[in-house]
């Protein structure tokens, strides 16, 4: 068979961006995540639906999705117009507003053990948040992570489990490092790591270390590690610990919340948490986020208690924009249609392996999948360090040449939306994609 060409695809007005930007901004770029090389960092003119166009009129389908939160698609013409509604209402006034208990009450609804509600900005902020509030709440420091989640910038989130320094097999742990310079060492003394799905060590870690910790921080599908999902008997396990030894169980939703379902990876799970932080898809992408849960833990959000505030909070905009779109989430079969387009790609993915005889698996959800290149789907971090991941990355990055954007990071999920179940030829586009993209890859 002939040699297929790679793609070409012309990034000449990104190229001179990038060289312009980077004079001035870091890297070029205002989150570190954003820059892909000197060469191959793209700057966005816009995105609609499912798809973003770059400034040198390159269309992607698009399976970042900002990271989740374009749940609906870019620029949704409805949740837009409640903006714009409410922007009219002034932004923010170091005062309350009616609205907040207008979305308060739809996420109460939505989600059972939202029984009290605060709003944040961003998820970092949501989750910092949380860990102070299960703190001052429990009177104690320490707090539990799994390997291969992500909860956000702040010092206490920022460790994890270094598997460029871990040999596969061998009988030790890996080491839990931060993520780069400029977080204090101290700081690890309060944090505890385990390996996702493994009963045992959750139950040791727990009886080591139980009757200090304020809270174990969960992702059932990590958001951030090719949507590894966690067994529902580890989470009952986790919620039962939690319970004997006065730990308070948080779930960080940030990813998973309004996506996976109505009532997140929690309703899912039938698992109630204690508290809950959600972002991202709570405003298709206008900026706030939430900690809610259990009233008697939210109430310790007072004077003498755990301080919670900012400026932004409840901004006039995004609250605008949320209560539209958890309204179309609740209301009508945005998340449906979603999660069968999800099924629907990953079918037509699959396909195309099968045909080659290439072995994969596909991890978390519909409409937020991993695809991981070996038949098991993996059970946490360490599986997915013994993977192929290299075939992912190759393919990654002609998928970008040939019109289709996902992570070049094989940890980072595909996200889907509402608007790629509707548009008629986003799944048609990207399977012809993936099928060149594959070929190129295996010659
Ligand atoms: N928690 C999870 C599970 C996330 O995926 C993220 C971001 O990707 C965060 C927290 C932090 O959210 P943000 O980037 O809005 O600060």
């Amino acid at each position: 068979t002939p040699r297929l060409s790679p793609p070409s695809r012309d990034l000449t007005k990104s190229n001179a961006q990038f060289q312009r930007a980077v004079q001035r901004l870091p890297l070029g770029v205002s989150s570190s995540f954003r820059y892909w090389g000197d060469d191959r960092t793209v700057y966005v003119a816009r995105g609609k639906g499912g798809r973003t166009w770059d400034i040198d009129g390159n269309a992607y389908v698009d399976y970042r999705l900002g990271y989740g939160p374009a749940i609906l698609g870019y620029a949704d013409d409805r949740v837009d117009a409640a903006a714009r509604k409410g922007m009219e209402v002034g932004g923010v006034f170091a005062l309350s507003t009616e609205r907040e208990l207008i979305v308060a009450d739809r996420i109460a609804k939505m989600v059972p053990a939202a029984e009290l509600v605060r709003f944040s900005n961003s998820g970092t902020e949501a989750v910092m948040a949380a860990l102070r509030l299960a703190r001052a709440h429990t009177g104690r420091e320490e707090y539990l992570l799994v390997e291969g989640g992500y909860h956000g910038l702040f010092d206490a989130a920022m460790w994890m489990a270094d598997m460029e320094g871990w040999t596969p097999g061998s009988n030790g742990d890996p080491e839990m490092v931060p993520y780069g310079k400029g977080i204090p060492q101290t700081v690890k003394k309060l944090a505890h790591l385990v390996p996702m799905n493994d009963l045992q060590r959750l139950e040791d870690t727990f009886k080591q270390h139980g009757d200090r910790m304020a809270a174990m921080l969960i992702e059932p599908i990590q958001g951030n590690c090719c949507g590894i999902s966690a067994r529902r008997d580890y989470v009952q396990l986790a919620r039962d610990l939690c319970d004997r030894y006065g730990v308070l169980l948080i779930i960080d939703e940030v990813k998973t919340g309004f996506r996976v379902g109505k009532g997140g990876i929690q309703g899912l799970l039938g698992i109630r948490p204690d508290i809950t932080t959600f972002a991202k898809a709570v405003a298709n992408g206008y900026p706030i986020a939430l900690v809610a849960g259990r009233e008697d833990v939210m109430r310790s959000f007072r004077f003498g208690g755990a301080s919670h505030g900012g400026t932004y909070t409840a901004h006039s905009v995004s609250l605008a924009a949320a209560e539209e779109c958890l309204r179309i989430l609740d209301e009508t079969p945005a998340l449906v249609t979603l999660a069968s387009y999800g099924e629907a790609l990953k079918s037509g993915i699959s396909g195309i392996l099968n045909a080659r005889g290439i072995a994969h698996s596909f991890s978390g959800h519909a409409s937020m999948f991993g695809i991981f290149f070996a038949e098991e789907a993996p059970d946490n971090y360490r599986d997915w360090k013994v993977s192929d991941y290299s075939f992912y990355d190759r393919m990654a990055y002609y998928l970008h040449d040939l019109g289709v954007i996902v992570e070049p990071d094989s940890r980072e999920p595909w996200f889907m939306c509402e608007a790629h179940g509707t548009e008629a030829s986003c799944l048609t586009d990207t399977l012809k994609a993936v099928e060149l993209a594959v070929d190129l890859t295996l010659q």
